[in-house]
C-alpha cells in the first residue's frame, strides 16, 4: 500500500512537472540581468566570488525550458525565486579558467579570471548559485547570492550600442531567435570593410552546414565593428604585442596556436546595445590558431587558409558543447577519465554508452569498432572507435572523420549534428 501510495505521488509530480513550464513572463521581465563573476584559485582549491551586477534592456536569450540545462557543461548556474526557492531559471558553460587548473602552472600558483553571465532578470528577489565541477564531474565550489531587485548597486548598461553594426542574417525576432554576435579584434576604424567581409564568410560558412542550414531561421547573426587602436592581434612567442580592443593574444597557458581573450568584462562590455547570447570574435590576423570555450566564446584567425573550418570547429565548442574528436599518440590524459561518462555528446568512454549513440549503431556493429583498410577520412560507417579527446585510449567517437576532428572532413558527424540539432530545438522549442 504504502509502495502504491508513493508510486502514485510520483506519477502526480511528474505529471505536474511536465505539465507545468516556468513561464518566462510570470518570472522575468524583458531585461537582462548581467552578473560578473571573479574565479580564482589553483590545482588544489577554487573560489567563485561576485564581481559586479549590470542590467540591460531586453532578454535575448531562451523563453523556454527553463528550469533545465541542455548540457551538464563544466560549470552550472542556478536562479531561485527567493521566496518560494522554486527554480526558475538554469545555465550551463565551461570556462578557460578551468583549463587553467589543469596546467602545470596551477600546480605551482594561483590565478583569478573574469567570468560573465547573462541571466534574464527576476521579477522578485531571487538566489543565485554557481557551481564549478572538475573532470570526474565532482563539485570543486560552489556559491551562492541573492540579486535584490531593487538593488541601487545594479548599474544600467547602455540601451544603444555606440558601435556600428550590421545584420548579416536575420532568422527573425531575436525573443524566438538564437542570436550570435560576431565582433571584430584587431582590425582598426579604416579596416571595417574587411571586418564585415571576414563575418560575412563566417556566417555564410556556418549557415551551410547541416543542422544549421536546416535551422536558419531560427538564428540571427550580427557583426559588431569594434575598433581596435592597432591592427592585428598578440603574438607573444614572436614578441608582438598589440593594443587591441579585447586584449586577446596567442600563447595561452603558454600553448602557441591557442587565442584567446581573459578580457570577460571587456567584450561583454563592448556588446552592451546588441542582443547576443553567442560571442565570436574574429581577429584581424593570418597566424594559425583559436579556441572556442562552452557558452561563452570562439575566437579565431580571420586571415589564416582554414579559417572557414576552424570558425565553424570552434563554434561547435562555443555554441553546441561538443568535444574535440582529435587525439594524440599519448594514451591518457586528465580532461577525459575513462572511468567517467563524459558530458560531451560527441564522445564516450562506454561508461555509460546509452546516453550516447548507442541508438544509432546498426545490429552487430562490432566495440570497439576496427579502422584498418578504410580510408582514415570515411565517414560512412558510424561506429565506436577508440580515441578522441586528445586521448588515443579509453574515450570513444562515432565516425572516422568529423568537423570536430580535422579540418578536412567536409561536415559534422551525424552524431555531432544530432547533438547540435538537440540544442537548437532546446533553445527554441518548448520541451
Ligand atoms: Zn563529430
Amino acid at each position: 500500500m504504502k509502495k502504491f501510495l508513493l508510486f502514485s505521488f510520483l506519477l502526480v509530480s511528474l505529471s505536474l512537472s511536465a505539465a507545468a513550464p516556468v513561464d518566462f513572463d510570470r518570472y522575468f521581465s524583458d531585461r537582462t540581468l548581467r552578473i560578473d563573476y571573479i574565479f580564482s584559485g589553483n590545482a588544489r582549491q577554487q573560489f567563485i566570488a561576485l564581481d559586479e551586477l549590470h542590467v540591460a534592456e531586453g532578454w535575448a536569450g531562451r523563453r523556454v525550458n527553463l528550469d533545465e540545462v541542455p548540457l551538464r557543461g563544466n560549470g552550472q548556474i542556478t536562479m531561485r525565486d527567493a521566496a518560494t526557492k522554486a527554480v526558475i531559471y538554469k545555465t550551463s558553460f565551461s570556462t578557460l579558467f578551468q583549463e587553467w587548473v589543469s596546467t602545470e602552472e596551477a600546480t605551482a600558483t594561483t590565478r583569478s579570471f573574469e567570468n560573465v553571465f547573462q541571466l534574464p532578470m527576476p521579477r522578485q528577489n531571487a538566489e543565485v548559485t554557481v557551481e564549478l565541477y572538475n573532470p570526474r564531474q565532482q563539485t570543486t565550489a560552489t556559491f551562492t547570492h541573492l540579486v535584490k531587485i531593487d538593488d541601487i548597486l545594479i548599474r544600467p548598461l547602455p540601451s544603444a550600442s555606440p558601435y556600428p553594426h550590421r545584420y548579416l542574417h536575420k532568422g527573425g525576432d531575436s525573443k524566438q531567435c538564437i542570436d550570435i554576435a560576431i565582433v571584430a579584434e584587431g582590425y582598426r576604424a579604416e579596416e571595417m570593410d574587411v571586418f564585415y567581409r571576414d563575418a560575412q564568410v563566417a556566417t555564410d560558412e556556418l549557415l551551410s552546414y547541416a543542422p544549421y542550414s536546416t535551422y536558419k531561421d531560427r538564428f540571427n547573426i550580427v557583426a559588431v565593428a569594434v575598433p581596435s587602436a592597432e591592427s592585428g592581434v598578440s603574438i607573444p612567442h614572436k614578441k608582438e604585442w598589440k593594443t587591441t580592443a579585447l586584449n586577446s593574444h596567442f600563447d595561452t597557458f603558454y600553448s602557441e596556436r591557442y587565442l584567446t581573450t581573459l578580457s570577460l568584462k571587456t567584450l561583454n562590455n563592448v556588446l552592451a546595445g546588441v542582443p547576443y547570447e553567442h560571442i565570436i570574435i574574429l581577429t584581424n590576423t593570418d597566424n594559425y590558431g583559436g579556441g572556442g570555450i562552452y557558452n561563452s566564446y570562439t575566437l579565431v584567425a580571420a586571415h589564416h587558409a582554414l579559417y572557414k573550418p576552424v570558425v565553424v570547429h570552434e563554434f561547435g565548442h562555443s555554441f553546441a558543447g561538443l568535444a574535440d574528436e582529435y587525439f594524440y599518440d599519448s594514451a591518457y590524459g586528465e580532461l577525459f577519465p575513462t572511468d567517467v561518462e563524459p558530458w560531451e555528446q560527441n564522445l564516450t568512454t562506454r561508461v555509460d554508452f546509452a546516453q550516447k549513440w548507442q541508438n544509432m549503431l546498426p545490429k552487430g556493429t562490432p566495440i570497439p569498432t576496427p579502422t584498418q583498410g578504410k580510408p582514415d577520412t570515411d565517414m560512412t560507417r558510424i561506429g565506436v572507435y577508440e580515441g578522441g579527446g586528445y586521448q588515443s585510449k579509453g574515450v570513444y567517437r562515432a565516425f572516422r572523420d568529423c568537423r570536430m576532428r580535422t579540418n578536412e572532413a567536409p561536415t559534422f558527424c551525424a552524431v555531432c549534428r544530432r547533438a547540435t540539432q538537440r540544442l537548437i530545438q532546446f533553445y527554441t522549442e518548448q520541451k
